[in-house]
């Protein structure tokens, strides 16, 4: 019997279901042999459908054209979409919004800041 609740339920095991990241799909959008080389790791007979109705945005797999119908109008699609017309973070991207920057603009920043923060704490004082 499937559970309601808990981590066994069909809604949170699709949440948490392994999406496939936004960076690979992108690489997906623009190179038709990573999607393919994607697609052959999978064995058609096990994917709903025969693997005939796959969302490349969504990276997923559907069992009729009119699900997959369905899901190209629903909000989850769309929404995939959208995250997807923005180029995926580089690498250099990542380390700068982590703080790992060489750049010494970025620290007179900081240091900017935390003056700020030690006036307002004096302010308060008084
Ligand atoms: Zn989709």
């Amino acid at each position: 019997m499937p559970a309601i609740r808990g981590p066994q339920s069909k809604s949170k095991a699709r949440r948490h279901a392994a999406v496939r990241g936004l960076d690979l799909v992108h690489a997906d959008l623009h190179s038709k042999k990573h999607l393919q080389q994607y697609q052959d790791t999978k064995a058609f007979e096990e994917l709903p459908g025969g693997g005939l109705w796959y969302c490349v945005e969504c990276a997923m797999y559907y069992e009729s054209e009119t699900n997959f119908g369905k899901h190209k109008k629903g909000k989850p699609h769309k929404r995939r979409v959208r995250q997807l017309k923005e180029e995926p973070y580089t690498q250099k991207e990542a380390e700068a919004a982590a703080g790992l920057t060489t750049d010494n603009g970025t620290r007179k920043v900081d240091q900017e800041m935390t003056t700020e923060v030690d006036e307002v704490e004096v302010d308060e004082v008084k």
